[in-house]
This record gives structure tokens, C-alpha cells and sequence, in this order.
């Protein structure tokens, strides 16, 4: 699989006529965040501008490195796969992909070595159909249907997201095991249910009732904390300790 910077270089994100500045500097955080770099800028209305920048929040060389063109098509040179983003379902005969499926086959293309670019429309507008008859696919996030449009740079950050998950793959790291210590197995846990038990016992915890429900309740409780074997003996030292301070009143 080829390197990951090369891979980035191939995805580029492609906003169309973009109205707030501040949107094009949040969109560059968003694909920043991700580990991406590549924006491309069809007729903005307002760029560079310091609104862009103070959104950026520190990705300002994604903003420094935009390309800015006044046609789509420059800003689609050399990629042979483009998805436009859509919230609203057109009358185009396009497939339309869910954004899992469209970063796979987004990052599939680019380990062929094809450049691929995303394609976000204007905020109030969204994407023409001229802009759509580019891509190759429609993507549409999700949203519910009375309320369906994301702030741009929220979709690009969705996007952003999904292209991340599929390039880690199996390679997402696995939490590091929350136990240094080993767990206890079913006989440790059995040794530990008896102690419980007798220490309910001695505390007459029960007061003639039957202790098989309660017993079963609690193994419930243990099983499902999956106890290491030092937090058992922990668990021990109190039960030890309440069956000894049980002893002393007695014999008061
Ligand atoms: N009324 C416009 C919304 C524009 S929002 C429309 O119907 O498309 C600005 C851009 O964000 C959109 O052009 C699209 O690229 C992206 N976007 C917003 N919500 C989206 C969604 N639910 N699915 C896919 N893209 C979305």
C-alpha cells in the first residue's frame, strides 16, 4: 500500500462557490484534522480573507496551498474520480453512495494511483447540475429529511472522517488492554463467589431470605466488570475484612 502522504495528495477536496470565507478556513481545519492538505477553490467569494484564516485555526498552509480557479473543470485537473456531495437528491442519473462506501472506493482508486477529488457546492445553493455532470457519483450524507443540509464544513469534515477510517483499515490501533495485571479466570471467580457468598452470610446480609437470586444478581454484577486478579484480592481484603469485624460482634 503505498504511503499515506502520497495517498493524501491524491484526494483533494474541491469547494464551489464558496459564499462565507469562514467556511473555506473551517473546511481546511476539518480535512487538516484528518490529515489531509489538498483544496481546491472554484469562484470564491471572498479569498483570501482573514475570517478564512482565523477559522483555520492554525491550518493555514492548507489555505496558503489552495489552488484558486474559475472554472470547475481546472480544478479537476489530472483526477479521473470525482463525488459530488449533495444533501438534496436530484434528477440526475447518477449512483448515489453513502459516504462509507464513497471513501472506500474514493481510497480504492487512489492506491490504483488515480487523483480523486470531492466536490462540496455553494451553501445556499448547493452544487449545480452543471458541477454535478463532473462527477463521476453523488454522495449524500444521511441527514432526515425536514432538516437536511449540514453547514459545509461539516460535510467536508464527515467526509474527511470516512476517508481517515478506510485509509487506517485494519490498522485503527486496538485500545491498548486496560489490565497490567492478568484477569481472573472462572476458577478465581468461582473461589471469590464463595467468599462472597459466606461473607453475606456471616454479615447476615440474607435475614432469611434466599440467597440464590441476590447471588445471581451479583455474579452478573462481577462477570460483567471483568475483574483482573489484583482487583480480586483487593475484593477479598473487604470481604476478609468485613467477615472479621462480623466475628467481633458476635462476640461482644
Ligand atoms: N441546499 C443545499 C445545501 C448546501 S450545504 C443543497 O441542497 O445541497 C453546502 C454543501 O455541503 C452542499 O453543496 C454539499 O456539498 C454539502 N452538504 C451539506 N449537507 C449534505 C448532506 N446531507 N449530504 C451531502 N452533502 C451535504
Amino acid at each position: 500500500m503505498p504511503d499515506t502522504a502520497d495517498l493524501a495528495a491524491r484526494l483533494r477536496f474541491v469547494l464551489a462557490r464558496t459564499s462565507h470565507p469562514g467556511n473555506i478556513g473551517s473546511a481546511a481545519r476539518a480535512i487538516r484534522t484528518m490529515g489531509f492538505t489538498r483544496m481546491e477553490l472554484v469562484n470564491p467569494a471572498h479569498f483570501p480573507d482573514r475570517e478564512a484564516n482565523a477559522l483555520a485555526a492554525g491550518a493555514d498552509d492548507v489555505l496558503e496551498h489552495a489552488g484558486v480557479h474559475g472554472e470547475l473543470v481546472d480544478a479537476l485537473t489530472g483526477c479521473s474520480f470525482a463525488l459530488g456531495l449533495s444533501a438534496r437528491r436530484r434528477g440526475i442519473t447518477l449512483p448515489e453512495l453513502g459516504p462509507r462506501e464513497a471513501a472506500r472506493q474514493a481510497l480504492a482508486a487512489a492506491e490504483r494511483g488515480e487523483q480523486v477529488a470531492l466536490l462540496f457546492g455553494n451553501e445556499r445553493s448547493g452544487l449545480a447540475n452543471e458541477e454535478l455532470a463532473h462527477c463521476h457519483a453523488m454522495v449524500r450524507i444521511p441527514s432526515v429529511d425536514d432538516f437536511s443540509s449540514l453547514n459545509l464544513s461539516q460535510a467536508v469534515q464527515v467526509m474527511a472522517y470516512e476517508l481517515r477510517m478506510a485509509a487506517l483499515g485494519d490498522e485503527v490501533p486496538a485500545p491498548p488492554p486496560e489490565h497490567d495485571e492478568p484477569l481472573a479466570d472462572a476458577a478465581l471467580m468461582e473461589q471469590f463467589y464463595r467468599h462472597l457468598a459466606q461473607t453475606l452470610d456471616d454479615i447476615e446480609f440474607h435475614k432469611g431470605r434466599e440467597p440464590t437470586t441476590i447471588m445471581l444478581r451479583l455474579r452478573k454484577l462481577f462477570q460483567r466488570a471483568q475483574p483482573d486478579q489484583r482487583e480480586l484480592r483487593v475484593l477479598h481484603g473487604i470481604l476478609a475484612d468485613a467477615q472479621r469485624m462480623a466475628t467481633l460482634a458476635k462476640h461482644k
